[in-house]
């Protein structure tokens, strides 16, 4: 391949651009925003000032990418946790017995994590970045050929021999397609109406532990976290889902911090001293494009990161997704596979992430058969978690991408659960 074309350089786009710059003579990443040189959010990403989790498995993608990054990470101050033993987890509201662990938890926020990776793809010789530039459309003859790019007010036309959307969710591609003659790309959807807010707060060391997370489940659709980050801070995500949405006043953030199972959180905020002023998003549901079930596939063109498939934020995979992804394109023979590959790669995470939201009976979307059972084994697992430390090892496994679900499953594992579970003890409020 000669020339590589890529609409969108966050961090979907700046990946994909890593994982193809070792098979092509040179990679063009376009993005319609402004690129800031430092680590800040942006106006083009507007999910960037809110808390982002980086799953363990994605820590260890981003390493194989970009040799020494985790290193890179923590020059930059960013702390460094035991996801199991330095972290206090609510599952189900029942809290997760602790243990040390091999799996590392990093505090970082998405606008540093972007920087940090724009700058060693900026660093790749073969690679060029240019902002301000948006991609219009596609060239077509045959199969994609191209880009359309417009750059202030100027049309060109840029040729390409593969084009990458790492659009975001709100890519147009489907649309193009469409236009020209490759039917509706089918979707998947799982409506979950998640209301997310995040606030930074001061860290003061022994106040809180290095994470807290208080998932939700039927009967409190509520989420809380906090971890700690670089900058000596501390960030707070609050969200609500089908329609219980997390208040933006200091009164009401401590209300609903007090519906949370354990007292961490709302002990933590009692005294903490806020940095800023709480920033509200809108997530109405999780969408996965099936371009592999196209019965004809674009030739010349491949589509990354959330423009392939957004998931619900509160399980924190879309940078680890996009991660492998970048792996998977580095790793590919023929390019022409890719959307059957990728379709492989987020088949996993996908279910986890549907399969929990949709326990919730207002949850929109298809529910498969296997998914009651299924459920009804977890909510035991994760009783029997707040007593077995082997058995919450095992789930942060498979949440962090490290573990097949299967791992959950195993006749072990199922004894254990059978052992433990009936003894737990849900708290129920802080
Ligand atoms: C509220 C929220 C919280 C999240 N929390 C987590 C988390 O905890 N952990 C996690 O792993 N993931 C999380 N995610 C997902 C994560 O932010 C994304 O997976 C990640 O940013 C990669 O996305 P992306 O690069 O594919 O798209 P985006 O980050 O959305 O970027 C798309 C880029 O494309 C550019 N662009 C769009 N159209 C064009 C065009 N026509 N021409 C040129 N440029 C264009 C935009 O300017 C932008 O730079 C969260 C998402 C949301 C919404």
């Amino acid at each position: 391949m000669e020339r590589v074309v890529i609409m969108g350089a966050s961090i979907g786009g700046m990946l994909a651009a890593r994982g193809l710059s070792g098979r092509c003579g040179r990679v063009t990443v376009f993005d319609r925003d402004s690129l800031p040189e430092t680590a800040r959010p942006r106006r083009g990403v507007p999910q960037s000032r809110q808390a982002h989790a980086l799953l363990a498995r994605g820590s260890t993608v981003l390493d194989q990418l970009f040799p020494g990054f985790v290193d890179e990470m923590l020059a930059a101050g960013v702390p460094q946790g035991d996801l199991h033993d330095d972290c206090h987890w609510y599952l189900d509201g029942y809290p997760m017995r602790r243990a040390r662990s091999p799996m590392p938890v990093y505090g970082v926020t998405r606008a540093l994590l972007e920087h940090l990776i724009r700058e060693r793809v900026r660093a790749l010789p073969n690679v060029e970045i240019i902002d301000g530039a948006e991609v219009t459309g596609l060239l077509h003859t045959g199969g994609v050929r191209g880009a359309r790019v417009r750059v202030n007010g100027v049309d060109k036309e840029i040729e390409a021999d593969l084009v990458v959307d790492a659009g975001g969710r709100s890519s147009r591609s489907p649309v193009w397609l469409r236009e020209l003659g490759y039917g509706e790309v089918p979707a998947s959807t799982v409506r979950t109406d998640v209301v997310y807010t995040t606030r930074h707060y001061q860290y003061e060391p022994g106040r809180i532990d290095f994470a807290v997370i208080m998932a939700p489940y039927p009967g409190m659709p509520r989420t809380g976290v906090t971890i700690r980050q670089e900058g000596g801070r501390v960030v707070l995500l609050l969200a609500g889902m089908h329609g219980d949405e997390p208040p933006v006043d200091d009164a009401g953030i401590l209300a609903f911090a007090r519906s949370f199972p354990g007292p961490e959180i709302k002990d933590f905020l009692g005294t903490a001293v806020a940095l800023d002023d709480p920033v509200r998003m809108r997530f109405p549901a999780s969408v996965r494009h099936h371009y592999e079930r196209l019965p004809r596939r674009p030739a010349g063109f491949v589509v990354v990161g959330d423009a392939l498939c957004s998931f619900n934020p509160i399980y924190g995979q879309g940078i680890t997704v996009a991660a492998l992804q970048a792996l998977l394109l580095t790793r590919m023979t023929g390019i022409d596979r890719y959307f059957t590959e990728a379709a492989r790669l987020v088949a996993t995470p996908w279910s986890l992430a549907t399969g929990t939201d949709l326990r919730f009976p207002q949850a929109e979307g298809p529910r498969r058969a296997v998914d009651r059972p299924l459920n009804a084994y977890l909510a035991h697992y994760r009783a029997a978690a707040s007593r077995d430390p082997a058995l919450g090892a095992a789930f942060l496994r498979v949440s962090n991408m490290l573990a097949p679900p299967t791992h959950l499953l195993t006749p072990g594992r199922l004894l254990r659960v059978l052992r433990s579970a009936p003894g737990a003890r849900r708290v129920t409020r802080g």
